[in-house]
């Protein structure tokens, strides 16, 4: 179900412009395998934080096969990109698609569990001010969310922007009464738990925003280190 009125959803996806053509038809062929891929509002708001913040380094938790990571490349023409995926098949086709791009210079692919290539990146990182992240994208396992979180704030600069995708979980997190399938309860429990916590942090500032399926955008407050 979508978070918002359908008639709504339905006139600001007519808005929707593609990067390019390529694009679109990944996009395309995303949907059509039912590939949980950024929504098309969602992606629209999310590149112009991109060409707003102008990032050095993205970190993206989720790669699926590429198509947000591709999109990232376009909007920040100079960033590097460290794209984290647990499926072998999805890192394949992701492989395929962002070399098709000509990006494979530009995103790294780390195959694996996030949490264990979060742990690795830790050790890699020698000094977070040059080295770090200045946005991240949280768009894999929706039950993990405070897991990423708390993996990935040693790996920020100071001002870093982390977005966190999904987290109304087709309006679930909002209201009870969504919830369709016992299964569901902890998930939404854990999104709920998570946005508490994010929402409440003294390093952080953190807007909700019912935009896709929910984006969670926060902003790490200069000098947050010395306070963690
Ligand atoms: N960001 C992509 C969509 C990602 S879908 C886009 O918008 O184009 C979420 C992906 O996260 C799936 O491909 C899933 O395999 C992966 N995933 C789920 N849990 C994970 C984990 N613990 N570590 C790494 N990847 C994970
Ligand atoms: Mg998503």
């Amino acid at each position: 179900m979508n978070i918002t009125n359908d008639k709504v959803t339905e006139y600001l996806e007519g808005l929707y412009r593609p990067w390019s053509p390529d694009l679109l038809k990944l996009r395309e062929i995303a949907e059509q395998h039912h590939v949980p891929i950024i929504l098309r509002d969602s992606e629209t708001l999310i590149l112009n934080i991109i060409r707003m913040k102008k990032p050095v380094r993205i970190l993206e938790i989720g790669t699926a096969i590429g198509y947000s990571a591709i999109c990232f490349a376009h909007a920040a023409p100079g960033a590097e990109i460290v794209t984290l995926e647990r499926s072998e098949k999805m890192y394949q086709y992701a492989h395929t698609n962002i070399e098709k791009f000509g990006l494979s210079h530009r995103i790294q692919m780390k195959r694996g569990d996030a949490l264990e290539s979060l742990k690795d990146l830790r050790n890699t990182i020698n000094d977070t001010e040059s080295e770090g992240f200045d946005l991240v994208f949280l768009d894999a396992a929706k039950s993990y969310y405070r897991k990423f979180w708390d993996a990935c704030i040693p790996l920020c600069r100071k001002e870093a922007v982390i977005l966190s995708d999904n987290v109304l979980l087709h309006a679930r997190t909002a209201a009870d009464e969504f919830i369709t399938e016992r299964r569901q309860k902890t998930s939404v429990r854990q999104m709920r738990e998570f946005l508490d916590h994010i929402t409440n942090l003294d390093y952080a500032e953190t807007a909700v925003l019912a935009v896709g399926d929910g984006i969670a955008v926060s902003v790490l407050k200069d000098g947050y280190q010395r306070k963690l």
